[in-house]
């Protein structure tokens, strides 16, 4: 494997959130009956003429710019002429030599992983990112779950004309994991910037994957070959990995490849031809003669640039700055804007925010996950929160009792002091209280206290529970054992 490059280069789709379509004021709605979202426009009805929606423009250029591209002043659309039964008009309004923005460099962090996908070592590293330019969607074949398929295709035109961004970058990935490290930065950054939902799932953010391999230290390219149907980063990052390990053993073993199109099939693990270089479209680009000139002055792109938030990888940065968490930590916090937003209101009205990132990291995280819900959603407020790490700082409750504490207040949305005097559950950690249950034991345990100072120091364990029985488990164990080490050596 060593003496073998992997070369990969990625376009990513993104469905951009506009409410209406790029041309015409259709909605972008997910899921209503098929075609009930259609218009001449997008039905490609003879006449009908597209008018570009704003917001189009609005949204690339957050994305562009969150991508580290340059906006261009001038753009061209461009009708990108194929054949297919869910594209009406016979063409795609699409851009091809005057995108819309081009030329950057995004730093990405990736790291190298285990046999098990588990990530060994974090390092950045910067990927080019040829272009990201404006298009329409087309509609879909649906080929399930209607009467007849067996013999008809039918076609959902809610689709055609969804508004999309594609990103284009430079074959600078060596490895799967690096095209999946990418894959996730962007999806975070779009999500995060709110340019896209960029769900793989849903099908708003989608993926191909051109790979090729080449011997160590060759200047040339191999044949490459384009993936499809990568539907999920995980799938994406597989598909990639088998069809590296496929291009060497054909060429270790003698054999030629050829420039094609394979699909990745996740379930029998392996990719296929979907069709060759022969078949491949000669789409006849020129420009759309319905649509002037993209033009986007200066004082837009300032205005969008000063209305971006601070970018995830520049939260990261400043919560392990600011909070001294560690690079995994300040990562998963800022995984999703709202998540971010949530820990960083809770740090900011607790004096302990590394506890405070690992209860939402640990405690809710998980409680929000079983509910399905977003941060912001969260049944248990950042102050909330941030009030109940003070209570284990200052003693009124154990660790364990906390957790507790906190699946209540997420089914409930009371507060832990309510909880806590409900369910009197507060600590004692006063002296005086504990001293004088640890007399009281001592003085029944008369046995236990001799062989104790005879130097069976495993007794000691016997003492603690029986002041926390007494106790009714409520006392600060801390302080039980520190009161007990003295009273014993007296
Ligand atoms: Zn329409």
């Amino acid at each position: 494997m060593n003496s073998w490059e992997t070369i990969i280069g990625l376009e990513i789709h993104a469905q951009l959130s506009t409410e209406s379509k790029i041309f015409c004021g259709c909605s972008t709605r997910f899921g209503d009956e098929p075609n009930q979202n259609t218009c001449p426009v997008c039905l490609g009805l003879p006449g009908a003429l597209p008018v570009l929606n704003w917001r189009v423009v609005e949204l690339g250029a957050r994305a562009a710019l969150a991508l580290n591209l340059k906006v261009n002043n001038r753009s061209i659309f461009a009708r990108k002429n194929y054949f297919y039964p869910d594209l009406p008009k016979g063409y795609q309004i699409s851009q091809y030599d005057q995108p819309f923005s081009a030329n950057g460099e995004l730093e990405i962090m990736t790291a190298v992983r285990d046999a098990s996908g588990h990530p060994l070592e974090w390092r950045p590293k910067k990927i080019r990112i040829t272009r990201l330019h404006l298009e329409e969607d087309a509609g879909k074949n649906v080929h399930e779950g209607l009467p007849g398929v067996d013999r008809f295709s039918y076609i959902d035109l809610n689709r055609a004309g969804t508004p999309l961004a594609e990103i284009v970058t430079e074959p600078d990935f060596r490895s799967s994991w690096e095209a999946y490290d990418y894959v996730n930065h962007v999806r975070r950054a779009l999500q995060w910037i709110g340019a896209s939902e960029a769900d793989m799932e849903k099908g708003n953010l989608r993926c191909e994957a051109n790979v090729s391999v080449r011997r160590a230290g060759d200047e040339t390219f191999g044949t490459k070959v384009e993936l499809k149907n990568l539907n999920s980063v995980r799938f994406m990052q597989r598909g990639i990995e088998f069809e590296v390990n496929r291009q060497i053993q054909v060429l270790e073993s003698g054999g030629r490849l050829v420039q094609e199109t394979r699909m990745w099939d996740e379930h029998v693990m392996e990719t296929r031809p979907m069709r060759s270089k022969e078949e491949a479209h000669d789409y006849r680009y020129f420009p759309e003669p319905d649509l002037p000139p993209l033009v986007v002055l200066d004082q837009l792109i300032q205005r969008v640039s000063a209305s971006l938030p601070e970018l995830p990888d520049a939260r990261r940065r400043r919560f392990m700055n600011d909070f001294s968490l560690s690079f995994s930590d300040a990562s998963q916090l800022t995984s999703e804007r709202s998540l971010a937003d949530y820990f960083e209101m809770a740090a900011s009205k607790s004096e302990n925010p590394r506890a405070v990132a690992n209860w939402i990291r640990s405690e809710l995280l998980r409680e929000l996950e079983a509910a399905n819900l977003l941060p912001s959603e969260s049944p248990v407020s950042a102050e909330q929160l941030a009030a109940l790490v003070r209570l284990i700082d200052d003693g009124t409750i154990s660790g364990t009792q906390a957790k507790e504490v906190l699946v209540e207040m997420f089914k409930t949305g009371k507060t832990a002091a309510a909880i806590i005097e409900e369910r009197g559950l507060a600590q004692v950690s006063d002296t005086a209280q504990i001293d004088a249950l640890v007399d009281q034991v001592l003085a029944a345990s008369p046995q236990q206290v001799a062989s104790y100072r005879a130097g069976k120091e495993s007794v000691f364990g016997f003492f603690v529970g029986q002041v926390m029985k007494a106790s009714q488990g409520k006392a600060n164990p801390k302080i039980v054992n520190e009161r007990l080490r003295a009273k014993l050596s007296q």
